[in-house]
């Protein structure tokens, strides 16, 4: 363990006066010039800043209603899209109270057989691969094709099934405003890159890593070389949020428009997949029994289209799509969205961009960055379908057997 850890522990400033000081921070002394560069040649289907976010809400949404749902603790602009018609009228009752009560309707009121589905990327801002897939599916909904001028018509047949479909492209704007890359150079096998702009690295240059940038939120910026994406600008990993004391707006905006939203099923784009099965997969997620069976026909429905595109580690559906694969992990915001609403939430962990892993055997897997698009678009496509085929809340947890409200 480093000394800068060492000392952070034994920091006698509460969270208020750290996350006070960190706001005060304005740039990080020495970001490693060695790093700092971007990739050549970067594809025009690569758009993953604040800025090319911003461009593209402002010019080329026109069937979507774009959103201001509220600010960072570094003030940016927490911007979503919406497609469709919202949810109508409210419940009665409390998202636990009508899952206490046993039928979910009490909660999302007389809308309840809407389908509505929420994709949210990089509330780890350093996270590219969650902006760039939700920039293109963004593209698919307004014209049918993505970045790349490829029609999707399969994916744009699933999103019309929804009543409602929003789309956040960066849920955590400071942490990737802190990363002054559009794309990250190949470094082989190497996580070095990834893990300096996504975790971040003390001040002697050490890297702080995963999972022990966890020991410390906040993380104190004074003690650090370069704070990665993962943080908020108060120094907060929001993933792991103090969600029923002191929230971060980040999370508190986004808790607030799934209440309003109500949705069905969240999508929450990550980059973090195993290095010895390097390919797109889903957590099992700790949420409520009663969208447990859900999640068990999500995974197999995504990792089946997923398997099927040739997109998974094997040809093998049967190992693939098996959910006893997906071992529970521990509660996080997701856990916290589905306590608060009732929505099944996943988490999604993709491949990054900027190094290679392997497949189960061990052999090489591939490290063309557009199959990593290509991946979120069929997940998307395949998630999207299996709420419009089994109905969403109301029906995953077994309202509709009971008589009509
Ligand atoms: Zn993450």
């Amino acid at each position: 363990m480093t000394a800068a850890a060492a000392a952070h522990r034994a920091d006698p400033r509460t969270v208020a006066e750290l996350q006070q000081a960190n706001l005060r921070v304005t740039a990080f002394p020495e970001t490693n010039p060695d790093y700092a560069r971007d990739r050549p040649g970067i594809p025009v289907w690569w758009q993953s800043t604040l800025a090319e976010r911003d461009a593209f809400l402002l010019s080329s949404v026109k069937k979507g209603e774009v959103i201001l749902y509220g600010a960072s603790a570094g003030g940016r602009p927490l911007r979503a899209v919406a497609y469709g018609e919202p949810r109508e009228g409210r419940g009665t009752t409390t998202a636990n109270g009508a899952i206490s009560y046993g039928d979910i309707r009490a909660w999302l009121g007389p809308d309840s057989g809407k389908r509505v589905g929420l994709v949210f990327g990089a509330i780890h801002g350093g996270e590219f691969e969650g902006i760039v897939s939700t920039m293109n599916l963004l593209s698919v909904l307004e014209t049918g094709a993505d970045l790349a001028g490829r029609p999707q018509p399969a994916l744009a047949a699933a999103a019309a099934r929804l009543d409602r479909l929003v789309v956040i492209p960066v849920a955590g704007p400071d942490g990737r405003a802190r990363i002054p890359l559009r794309m990250l150079p190949f470094n082989g096998s190497s996580n070095l890159l990834a893990e300096y702009f996504n975790t971040g690295a003390w001040a002697d240059g050490s890297l702080i890593g995963w999972p022990a940038n966890k020991e410390f939120i906040p993380l104190d910026f004074a003690r650090l070389q370069f704070g990665g994406g993962y943080f908020n600008d108060a120094g907060v990993n929001c993933q792991h949020d103090d969600f029923l004391g002191r929230m971060q707006p980040e999370t508190r905006a986004l808790l607030d428009l799934c209440a309003r939203e109500r949705p069905d099923l969240a999508l929450n784009l990550h980059t973090g997949a195993d290095a010895a099965n390097y390919f797109l997969g889903m957590h099992h997620p700790i949420t409520g029994r009663n969208v447990e069976a859900a999640w068990e026909g999500l995974y197999r429905q995504v990792n089946t289209a997923l398997t099927v595109a040739g997109l998974r580690s094997t040809t093998d559906v049967a190992v693939e799509a098996d959910p006893t694969q997906a071992p529970p992990i521990v509660p996080n915001l997701d856990t916290a969205i589905n306590f608060h609403t009732g929505t099944l939430s996943v988490l999604i962990e993709s491949p990054s961009h900027s190094w290679a892993g392997r497949r189960r055997d061990g052999t090489p897997a591939p490290t063309d960055p557009l199959l990593l698009l290509d991946a979120h678009l069929v997940l998307f496509r395949a998630a999207f379908d299996y709420l419009a085929d089994t109905g969403g809340l109301a029906t995953w947890t077994g309202a509709a057997k009971k008589k009509a409200l």
